[in-house]
């Protein structure tokens, strides 16, 4: 359910709206927009009637969210959410890209691909310090070195930096290190992950599972912002289906109707949605030109090398020059990048 405020309803009636949320067993979500303030009662308890909120003071009315995923849907906010970060706006009217290695393998390669990055425009640094493997003979990340190597290269390079975390317990260790959590497409419904990430407060970049609809997209994000962080970014990056050409089928629809669903902000992944370096390019432009708020790109100084996702990753050359083509795309759908 929620509560909308008249404008110009005073912090103590809002306050007040807020207390009665919560008497009656409801967690209240206050959300102050540019014109309207309106408090969200979350939980599952029977719906109280409308009018023990419409009879208080500074109440305009009452509506109620008919979806399953509530304070990640549009009719809780209409405005987009906007992230402020490192100089940019997740969200905002630019088009923000993060990109970087597919793994932190080592300073000099994460320091080689960041200095590249930044000089073509990238504010947001990637590499995996814990990576979700299918096999658990194959590279399983530096883990803590890796963490403190992100640091290093963050201090050095100014770059705001994401990377997975893959448990819950882990949540608080690399929320120290990072600017932004990653949950993976194997941990978008590890509940507790979900809850811990939520807790941290930290931005959270939600990757879409690689089998599920939009629908439980949405709600995973509810785990998160049933905390009161606020700052969920979802992303498309890929989902299974017959085709074996790519390595996933990246489903570009899923942006415009996440966008439509929710006011969250939507990046798209073409490195795992697509597998092949060569269909990154033309995904990305796509992907623009279908509303993403940005992009997330496997940059790699040396591909074939690569102790993961190699066939998938730029070499930082490629990555310049899309990035150029994609000021293009930007421009044509009103965007900046
Ligand atoms: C990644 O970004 O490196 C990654 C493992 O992504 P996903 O969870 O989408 O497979
Ligand atoms: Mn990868």
């Amino acid at each position: 359910m929620i509560v909308i405020m008249k404008m110009g309803a005073t912090p103590e009636q809002i306050e007040a709206v807020s207390q009665k949320v919560q008497s009656l067993g409801f967690q209240p979500h206050v959300v102050v927009g540019e014109k309207l303030t309106i408090v969200a009662a979350i939980g599952d308890q029977k719906r109280p009637e409308p009018d023990v909120f419409e009879l208080m003071d500074g109440v305009q009315k009452v509506t109620y969210i008919m979806k399953p995923f509530k304070l990640a849907s549009r009719d809780f906010k209409a405005e987009d959410t906007v992230i402020p970060l490192n100089g940019t706006q997740i969200g905002g009217q630019q088009v923000v890209v993060m990109a970087g290695p597919c793994s932190v393998e080592s300073r000099e390669q994460m320091l080689e691909v960041a200095c590249a990055l930044k000089e073509a425009g990238v504010h947001i640094l990637r590499g995996g310090a814990f990576k979700p493997r299918t096999s658990p003979y194959t590279f399983q990340g530096l883990g803590m070195k890796g963490l403190e190597i992100l640091a290093q290269v963050r201090e050095e390079t100014g770059l705001a930096v994401v990377t997975e975390v893959m448990g819950a317990e882990q949540v608080p260790t690399v929320a120290q290190y990072v600017d932004i959590l990653q949950i993976g497409t194997r941990n978008m419904q590890n509940f507790n992950l979900l809850h811990a990430a939520g807790e941290s407060g930290k931005p959270v970049l939600l990757k879409r599972g690689m089998m599920s609809t939009i629908e439980e997209l949405l709600m995973s994000a509810e785990y998160i912002l049933s905390h009161q962080n606020y700052r969920v970014i979802l992303c498309e990056r890929g989902i299974r289906t017959f085709e074996t050409a790519t390595r996933n089928t990246l489903d570009l629809s899923a942006v415009p109707v996440l966008k439509q669903l929710s006011h969250l902000p939507v990046m798209v992944d073409p490195s795992h949605g697509t597998g092949h370096w060569e269909l990154v390019p033309p995904m990305s432009k796509a992907a623009v030109a279908a509303g993403a708020d940005g992009l997330l790109i496997e940059v790699h100084p040396d591909p074939e090398r690569a102790m993961s996702d190699g066939a998938q990753s730029l070499k930082p050359e490629r990555f310049v020059r899309l990035m150029s083509e994609l000021r293009g795309v930007a421009a044509a759908v009103g965007r900046s990048l």
